[in-house]
């Protein structure tokens, strides 16, 4: 129950349709539904749900917190934190059946000591990102011996994260020859995950021979990584944004709209107010953008503020009306490309004081 007329509709049809197609198309046994960041603003329980029930077998999240909190809903799907976690709190993780990310030797030093129950790992090798995870094949076999040793910890998993499989070619080729160079020594088959791909991968290049599953972000929510390059799979957009016209005004030439007045009536007008402003995350910078209103395109007038947004109307338009701000035609890549932003951001930005629908 909510009790405002801003809203965002998350369509679980298809995220199941992306899912189920990607993971097809992929061919790869496991696939991790990446839900962090409350499931890049779409809601992490119901499209984790969604995703499972289409195909997906495991979950990903950025932190333990994610993972415990998505623990509480969904009990028996193995759920990976990718990010680093604390050495004192791998007993957590452990307790509520969480995989966590093992990242460098220094973390492996320190949990020698650890006694708790049995938490399963995955190894990050870092193969070009340079951002977290182990960069050289000496001490990937080092944490590989050192990990298979401790009676209290079960590496289950490798993996590595691409920087360009969206747009460099020859940056994801070197990268992928980094992680045969790395992995050289070791036994493959000796994990039972060796996951590689992000949706980029898994839309613009071919299955890593080595891996046996991936790790499915953005395209699972219908958004391309690169929509300037074409995709195997038809991803259907399953993120909007709406609200309700709360007030009509009749506006005067020379009247002012919004906060540093900084639009002006040039003629008599109709503006109409909407219960959405930055702090749900529609930022300011969608100001001059359009949205539309029965399908048809409308102005966003004057500076956007906290809670409120005015928009520049016609004649059609009464108080009660629906905006859309974010649908089918007037898509999160179009309100990217106008911010100069990815489309992930856009999405993950809409605050959680939008309630979220779920079609
Ligand atoms: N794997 C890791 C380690 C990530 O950080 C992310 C997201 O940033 C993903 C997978 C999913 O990437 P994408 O949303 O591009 O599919």
């Amino acid at each position: 129950m909510f009790y405002r007329d801003t809203w965002v509709e998350v369509d679980l049809d298809r995220i199941a349709h992306n899912v189920s197609h990607i993971k097809e198309h992929s061919g790869y046994e496991h696939l991790f539904a990446v839900v962090k960041a409350n499931a890049y603003g779409h809601g992490d329980v119901e499209v984790a749900r969604a995703a499972l029930d289409a195909g997906a077998t495991h979950l990903a999240v950025a932190f333990l917190d994610e993972a415990l909190s998505l623990r509480l809903a969904i009990k028996d799907v193995p759920i990976l934190v990718m990010g680093p976690v604390r050495v004192e709190d791998i007993s957590l993780a452990a307790e509520h059946k969480i995989h966590i990310t093992v990242h460098d030797m220094d973390w492996i030093m320190q949990a020698a000591h650890y006694r708790g129950p049995t938490v399963n790992v995955h190894l990050k090798m870092d193969s070009g990102m340079h951002r977290i995870g182990l960069t050289s094949a000496a001490t990937l076999a080092l944490a590989n011996s050192t990990l298979r040793e401790h009676k209290h910890i079960n590496l289950v998993g490798l993996f590595t994260h691409f920087a360009t499989a969206d747009s460099c070619k020859d940056y994801y080729s070197q990268q992928l020859k980094n992680v045969a160079e790395m992995t050289a020594g070791l036994d493959l088959n000796t994990f039972e995950y060796v996951h590689q791909s992000n949706s980029a991968a898994l839309l613009y290049q071919t299955p890593q021979p080595n891996a046996n599953c991936a790790r499915l972000g953005i395209a699972m929510y219908g958004l391309a990584p690169n929509n300037e390059m074409s995709s195997p799979v038809s991803l259907k957009q399953a993120f909007s944004l709406h609200s309700r016209i709360t007030q009509v005004k009749s506006i005067l030439a020379g009247d002012k709209v919004g906060y540093g007045a900084t639009f002006e009536a040039n003629a008599p007008m109709k503006i109409a107010v909407i219960p959405i402003g930055y702090a749900d995350g529609w930022l300011r910078y969608h100001q001059n953008r359009s949205v539309s209103i029965k399908g048809k395109l409308y102005p966003i007038v004057g500076r956007i503020c906290m809670d409120q947004s005015m928009i520049l109307i016609d004649e059609t338009i009464t108080t009660g009306d629906q905006v859309d701000l974010i649908n089918d035609q007037c898509t999160v890549d179009m309100a990217a490309k106008d911010l100069q932003t990815i489309n992930y951001e856009i999405v993950c930005s809409i605050s959680d004081r939008v309630p979220r629908r779920y079609l």
